[in-house]
């Protein structure tokens, strides 16, 4: 078979990151990122191998940017791309897995805009400019949200009135649905199962983290809802807080709404509550030198991490392991260690040496004997989304193939 290679793009209101990878390499042939984009300062830092550039992006648009890529892929490819793939983070209710982008996916996408202010118009950009770079080659959509379109109303309806769920579409949605997908699959070849099978709880933890309930490769509650804000503690978002504080603070303090909105999204979570940083490293080595702050933003954030993988478990038969994934859940044993401290009550409990981090930081088991199974999955998002686009080209291919005969 040849080994079909997948442009892989995110793209950002000021950043636009990509990664080429061929369908049978463990590591992308080409990645980078462009940042800064939108001011005079624009810089894009590829890798290809051992060969890593910055070339600055004179007028700091997304166009230039993406214009910047066709040399490197035309240096670093070895045949046509197979596809386009393009991560977008809201679908809304109209996306359940990968789609090829025409003119309607592109008008569902400005739809689910309403639900995704800061995401879906910069997304919308990356795909118009990658797809005048990129002719004649499928662009294929693959939604943060489609995972946990399988939800079933009870876990996806909040209680208020229905017509703010018919008319304007409020329900909760979800996010981190690549990651969640890939890890459970990855959990299932693991531990020797058929793939994609199994009863997961999954931990993402990054800059944004979610938990998430994943039964034979189909989502049954995760922990964010209409926006990424509920849920878990994390980097600079509050999570969960009493629906109240709104009209609390606008009462009270006098504050508006921007205002409000800004402090929950850009001043909590693990920066609000420490005082100090918004990153898990810098609190794991203040928490050591005593930083207090630092400490209870730590605990905070693991027992509410618990509490979430706990009220998760309702929606399954039985658990077959618990996964940690994302910046955190990949590298903090501290973190992994005081929250399964608070799930004893499932019987989970960590082998303190498995769950040291090993050089190369493989997948792997961290429970102790006679614990249901607590993993370690090393997430990779744009792997996932290769491997959907590739499946859809050969869904669709096998369609047409049958409808030709
Ligand atoms: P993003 O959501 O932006 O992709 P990542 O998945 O890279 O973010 O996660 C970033 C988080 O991972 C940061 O809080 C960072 O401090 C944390 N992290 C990375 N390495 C470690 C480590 N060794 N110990 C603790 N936290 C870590």
């Amino acid at each position: 078979m040849t080994d079909r290679l997948v442009l892989v793009i995110n793209c950002g209101s000021s950043s636009l990151k990509f990664a080429l990878l061929g369908e049978a390499d463990r590591t992308p042939v080409l990645s980078g990122l462009a940042e800064r984009l939108g001011t005079a300062e624009g810089v894009l830092n590829w890798k290809a191998g051992d060969i890593r550039e910055q070339v600055l992006i004179a007028d700091g648009t997304h166009r230039s940017a993406m214009a910047e890529l066709l040399p490197l892929i035309t240096r670093f490819a070895q045949q046509p791309l197979a596809a386009v793939g393009h991560r977008i983070v809201h679908g809304g209710e109209h996306f359940t897995g990968a789609s090829v982008i025409d003119d309607e996916v592109i008008q569902a996408i400005k739809d689910s805009s309403t639900l995704a202010p800061l995401h879906n118009p910069a997304q919308l950009t990356g795909i118009n400019e990658a797809m005048r770079v990129f002719e004649d080659i499928p662009h294929i959509a693959i939604f943060d949200t489609a995972f946990h379109q399988s939800m079933p109303p009870h876990a996806y309806r909040y209680a208020l009135p229905e017509y703010l769920y018919t008319e304007h579409s409020v329900r909760r949605y979800g996010f981190h649905g690549t990651s969640h997908r890939y890890v459970s699959r990855q959990a299932s070849l693991l531990m020797g199962m058929e793939p994609g099978h199994g009863a997961w709880l999954t931990a993402h933890l990054g800059n944004g983290c979610s938990t998430c309930a994943v039964l034979d490769g189909r989502s049954l509650d995760t922990s964010m809802g209409l926006t990424p804000l509920e849920g878990l503690v994390m980097g600079t978002r509050s999570g969960d807080v009493d629906p109240n504080l709104h009209s609390h603070l606008a009462r009270n303090l006098g504050w508006d709404l921007e205002r409000i909105d800004n402090m929950l999204n850009r001043e909590s979570g693990l920066l609000g509550l420490s005082g100090l940083s918004n990153d898990m490293r810098t609190l794991v080595a203040a928490r050591a030198d005593g930083h207090a702050g630092a400490s209870l933003a730590i605990d905070v954030f693991c027992y509410r991490l618990a509490r979430s993988l706990a009220g998760l478990a309702v929606a399954l038969p039985r658990l077959d392991g618990l996964i940690f994934t994302g910046g955190i859940g990949e590298n903090s044993p501290l973190v992994r260690e005081l929250t399964v401290r608070h799930l004893a009550l499932f019987g989970l409990a960590i082998d303190p040496a498995a769950n040291a981090t090993p050089p190369g930081n493989p997948a792997r088991q961290i429970q102790a004997e006679h614990s249901p199974a607590i993993l370690v999955i090393p997430t990779d998002e744009e792997r996932q989304i290769a491997e959907e686009c590739l499946a859809l080209l050969d869904f669709t291919a096998t369609q047409s193939a049958e409808q030709e005969a």
